[in-house]
């Protein structure tokens, strides 16, 4: 599957839908999700265009992945959720459903999270 430029989340990187940043730079945007599911539930996403998890791992470089981790690691201590916990999660493809086809993990902390459950329905 190819890259659509017209999904959510390119729309956010172009400007033309609003987010509520959490942190940018040249290569990452992270946002809080339009609908958490936890107290906090943070969207982090490469600014590159990356369908998911398998092609973000596949085709970006390794000094953009070490970066996109490194910063999605330092975001949630920013958010100080590191200490007490969270969940990063990234729904690669439909079998995972999958909603947004631009590649992104979720941070999510602010509560103690269910034993076993999937980012949805905690
Ligand atoms: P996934 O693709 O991993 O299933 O999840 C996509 C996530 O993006 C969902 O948690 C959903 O709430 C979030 N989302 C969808 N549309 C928007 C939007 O326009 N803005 C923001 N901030 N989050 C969105």
């Amino acid at each position: 599957m190819g890259y659509d430029n017209d999904n959510i989340f390119a729309k956010i990187l172009r400007g033309d839908i609003p987010n509520k940043t959490v942190y940018e730079d040249d290569a990452i945007l992270a946002f809080h999700d339009i609908a958490p599911k936890t107290p906090i539930h943070v969207l982090v996403i490469p600014k590159g265009a990356y369908v998911d998890m398998d092609d973000f791992s596949a085709n970006a470089s390794a000094d953009e992945i070490g970066r996109f981790f490194a910063k999605a690691g330092e975001i949630a201590r920013d958010l100080g959720v590191a200490e007490s916990g969270y969940r990063l999660v990234t729904n690669n493809g439909e079998n995972a459903g999958q909603i947004v086809p631009h590649f992104h993990v979720h941070i999510m902390g602010g509560q103690k999270i269910k034993e076993g459950s999937m980012a949805r329905g905690l």
